[in-house]
């Protein structure tokens, strides 16, 4: 039943404008229609409608003109069922909303009726109320929207399909009802399966799975359910993090502080996980501070961070243990250069001596580095130089990175890319919303050497690769390269490639290859800092030392 909230309860829910874009609308919509039970979803969009198809229990003939009244909602009553909301709405807004500013059919059936009715609205005003033969649920449909508004965002263009496709991609994975998208005609997004692992695989592609790890979780206040990413798939935004708490898509500092603690060491910078996690719990947690409900307010934020940071930790204890080990440690001193170089370190030393040898011969000479003797490295991160100045700490990683974002942002200016067809075409899955960004970026994936075909749904064949980056899986880095396109700015591209190609802190690095790395640094136009503008190497002058140990200025 729906009812209209009296006026205290009004005054205390948290309001604002929900509906100033389509997105929002199908939002809305497809939250309703979770609210209602729905077992299928499915939602059109088209250049001027957005229509959202459920099976759900349906709005009964007399509450129909309430739906879209302000305030009027079936789903709490009192100032107590606020605190302890189970549904997705519960403000009684949107319709009324969205019925203001489009041209508004509702058509729905109950159980309990044997014909189901529609109401159409104009602007807000009812224009058709009637009877008709209606399968059971409800379709909504919003038709020219903001039309009677001055300046919004009227129209799907294609970076509102993104947002409409990524959020959907989230939300299906937060519920077991089947979720299906037909954006210009087409079936963009079908998540039926009723397995949480087997919906990620229909949302992300069947290559992801393999790589995650179930989470289960469970002490007197809340349980964690869902898959996190090991390390080793990383992504280079959030795009694939979908966070729960009881039911509701939420974007969470703490939990999303939690989950990276959890990861600490194990991720470089300005990579993130993937994460699928559901929250459930019963108290503590406020749905009511934000008007588009995507944010809550956890009343123990401690103990939230405290058992996400568990629930994903004991995973990685028990799953993690053959990342680590990749390669043992060889401590590497002056005096001894390793010998016998694994064969993955042959490969480096002479992939880079050839390069080296073709720039000394082809390039201008840049000379900036003192005379180094290197003494060894730390923490499999930092390499140790002496220079007649002092003490040269260097990162290991961002020297490679420097190296091949000079290589190739030359060939890239030069619209020279260096590519190679691959003895094996590589497919690549990608989810719907990337795909759609692919799609519209294959020429300029060329530019930077990547070469793609389209095959099949989302799926895209890589046939050549720049020779720069031969050695690194191709879906890898098109997935990095994506979240590029979107901001599409060619330095971040090349940055990023770089830093993929790149050498890792951690990675086993041996003084002879690094006595490579840092000749081939020096003839680096700006060998000083790393794309991103860390540091490469910091200088602790002879002076600083000898301070240090109070041998001088005292
Ligand atoms: P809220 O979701 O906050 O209650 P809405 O304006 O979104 O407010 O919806 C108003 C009411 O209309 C809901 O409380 C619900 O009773 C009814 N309703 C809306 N959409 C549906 C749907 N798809 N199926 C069944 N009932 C619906
Ligand atoms: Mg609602």
């Amino acid at each position: 039943m729906i009812k209209l909230l009296d006026e205290a309860l009004v005054n205390k829910i948290a309001a604002g404008e929900v509906i100033d874009r389509p997105f929002n609308v199908v939002k809305e919509l497809v939250e309703n229609s979770l609210d209602a039970g729905a077992l299928r979803i499915v939602v059109e969009a088209g250049p001027t409608f957005i229509r959202v198809t459920d099976d759900g229990s349906g709005i009964q003939k007399d509450d129909l003109q309430l739906a879209v009244r302000s305030h009027a909602t079936s789903k709490i009553e009192s100032f107590d069922d606020l605190q302890h909301v189970s549904t997705l709405g519960f403000r009684g807004e949107a319709l009324a909303s969205i019925a203001a500013v489009s041209f508004l059919t509702i058509l729905s059936k109950t159980t309990d009726s044997y014909e189901g009715n529609e109401l159409c609205l104009m602007a807000g005003k009812p224009i058709s109320f009637r009877t008709v033969a209606a399968k059971q649920g409800s379709l909504i449909e919003v038709r020219d929207l903001f039309f009677n508004t001055p300046v919004r965002k009227k129209f799907l263009d294609m970076k509102e399909d993104e947002r409409i496709t990524s959020f959907l991609e989230k939300f299906a994975l937060g519920t077991k009802t089947s979720v299906k998208l037909i954006l210009h005609t087409k079936t963009v997004l079908d998540v039926n399966a009723s397995d949480l692992l087997d919906r990620i695989a229909q949302v992300y592609g069947t290559e992801v799975v393999s790589e995650l790890v179930p989470v289960h979780y469970e002490n007197d206040f809340l349980s964690i359910k869902g898959f996190v990413s090991k390390p080793s798939l990383v992504r280079r935004d959030t795009a694939m993090q979908a966070l729960f708490v009881n039911g509701r898509l939420v974007e969470s500092e703490e939990i999303t502080s939690a989950l990276y603690d959890a990861y600490k060491s194990l991720l470089f910078v300005n990579k993130h996980p993937i994460a699928v996690l559901s929250l459930q719990m019963f108290d503590g947690v406020d749905v009511n501070v934000h008007p588009t409900k995507k944010i809550v307010k956890f009343s123990f934020p401690d103990k939230i961070r405290n058992a996400v940071f568990d629930a994903v930790r004991t995973v990685f204890k028990e799953e993690i243990l053959d990342f680590q080990v990749q390669e043992k440690y060889i401590p590497t001193d002056a005096a001894y250069v390793r010998p016998t170089v694994s064969t993955q370190s042959k490969r480096f030393v002479k992939e880079h001596q050839k390069s080296l040898v073709a720039q000394e011969h082809n390039e201008k000479k840049y000379v900036h580095f003192p005379e180094m003797r290197i003494l060894g490295n730390i923490a499999k991160t930092f390499f140790l130089t002496e220079t007649e100045e002092g003490l040269m700490i260097i990162d290991q990683h961002v020297v490679e990175e420097r190296i091949n974002y000079e290589k190739f942002m030359k060939q890239y200016m030069n619209k020279a890319v260096a590519v190679q067809d691959l003895l094996q075409a590589e497919l690549i899955d990608f989810s719907p919303a990337e795909a759609m960004v692919m799609r519209r970026n294959l020429e300029k994936m060329k530019g930077y050497g990547f070469f793609l075909e389209e095959f099949g749904e989302n799926t895209f064949r890589l046939t050549r690769v720049p020779v720069l980056f031969n050695k690194i899986k191709g879906s890898e880095l098109l997935r990095d390269l994506l979240v590029d396109f979107k901001e599409d700015e060619k330095e971040d591209i090349i940055t990023m490639m770089s830093c993929r190609k790149s050498v890792k802190a951690g990675d086993v690095v041996s003084v002879a290859e690094m006595y490579i790395l840092l000749k081939e640094l020096d003839l680096c136009e700006l060998p000083y800092t790393c794309p991103h503008g860390r540091p490469i190497m910091v200088k602790l002058p002879l002076g600083d030392i000898e301070k240090m140990f109070r041998r001088k200025g005292f």
